[in-house]
């Protein structure tokens, strides 16, 4: 239990280990605010791989609070398209405006006020302010929670809210204890107890027990217990969707469609899409309900997208149609004709339809016109 582990021994071992080991981040060369912020929500639920060169071409583009705040919210998801959750980016954008106007587009540098922003939580909070301010106050994740558990030997259920605040504490205590004695240093501590859980404890499979600079007094090693930590109560099971996609074909135009302002993906392109399986038939009745005359239909590859709380089964088709007129795309507001060759350049759209996103390119749009428009259905 984490009550009755002297944590004070961790420190200066995971410090030591952390300045020979670190990894070379671009957040990490010049941690300003606002560059330990738009990473660590990137990082949420995303691999640093990945989040590396959307980080870079973010800051490049969006290089301070005031270019976030001021930017049009279709820029900043094509920013975001492929990372996935844009909740946290049109987060992002609130939180740069209410910065502009409270803090005169300063990351605050106090724990109680950057709990205010919209999207940063007690984590979030946290590492802002020991990375960026030097602050001792601890930035507790999922990863954090794997590794004191497992060191502590602690089979308190992590999903528990009361359980993730007395990690909190518990570190909270450490630092600031241990910050006094000139011992801890903040944002050294924070980063190396991310980088064990990232690269030494690490999340499946055995952790590389033999490189932990706490093999010695771990615990959880010592017990054998290692394989049962951390104790997670069981998530809700995550609810089944089906849906039909069409790629509808225009020549070289291809159909998109924006998203609601809330919910799921909210704002984001799309392409059209019924719920449920829907044959053949259906799908050409629908088409041409949304004002298309369909000239040829091809099934294409079943696709599954899995989200946090949800997953879609998808079935795709894709559908070849007569030239739309233009007024008639204006007033059906339902669907938008957009270039194939530009529409993912210009258009987030996510990447739950990658798998039918590939279907909206030039050569398709060359065979609709080679072969499609013979065959009128
Ligand atoms: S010794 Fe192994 S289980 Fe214990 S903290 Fe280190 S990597 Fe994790």
């Amino acid at each position: 239990m984490i009550d009755d582990f002297d944590l004070n021994i961790i420190v200066e071992p995971l410090q030591d280990w952390f300045a020979g080991h670190k990894r070379i981040l671009p957040w990490r060369e010049n941690p300003r605010p606002y560059d330990v912020w738009i990473s660590e929500i990137m990082l949420q639920q995303t691999r640093v791989e990945a989040v590396k060169p959307y980080f870079e071409r973010f800051i490049q583009e969006l290089g301070d609070v005031k270019a976030l705040a001021e930017c049009e919210e279709d820029r900043y998801l094509k920013l975001w398209e492929g990372l996935g959750y844009y909740n946290r980016v049109r987060n992002l954008n609130a939180a740069a405006k209410q910065i502009m106007e409270d803090y005169g587009g300063i990351v605050p540098d106090e724990y109680e006020k950057l709990l205010t922003l919209k999207g940063i939580g007690h984590y979030t909070a946290g590492a802002i302010c020991s990375i960026a301010y030097g602050k001792a106050v601890p930035a507790v994740d999922g990863n954090v929670l794997r590794v004191m558990t497992r060191l502590t030997a602690d089979d308190s259920d992590i999903m528990k809210q009361s359980v993730k605040n007395h990690f909190e504490e518990k570190i909270s205590q450490l630092m600031v204890e241990q910050e006094k004695a000139g011992i801890l240093v903040p944002s050294q501590f924070n980063q190396a107890l991310m980088e064990l859980g990232a690269l030494i404890c690490t999340p499946n499979g055995k952790p590389h027990c033999m490189e932990c600079p706490w093999k010695e007094f771990c615990r959880g090693r010592q017990e054998g217990r290692i394989e049962e930590l951390p104790v997670k109560s069981k998530a809700k099971q995550r609810k089944i969707e089906e849906k039909t996609v069409l790629v509808i074909r225009d020549g070289d135009k291809v159909a998109i469609h924006k998203r609601p302002k809330k919910g799921l993906l909210a704002g984001l392109y799309e392409l059209p899409n019924v719920c449920g399986f829907k044959n053949q038939e259906e799908v050409l009745s629908y088409v041409k309900e949304l004002g298309c005359q369909p000239l040829r239909i091809k099934p294409l590859t079943d696709a599954k997208h899995i989200f946090s709380h949800v997953e879609w089964h998808m079935k795709g088709y894709v559908i070849f149609v007569e030239p739309m007129e233009p007024q008639k795309e204006k007033e059906e507001q339902e669907l938008l004709f957009v270039e194939a060759y530009d529409a993912k350049e210009r258009y987030a759209i996510p990447t739950a339809f990658l798998a039918y996103a590939e279907y909206m390119n030039l050569e398709i749009g060359a065979e609709a016109v080679k072969n499609g428009r013979k065959e009128k259905l």
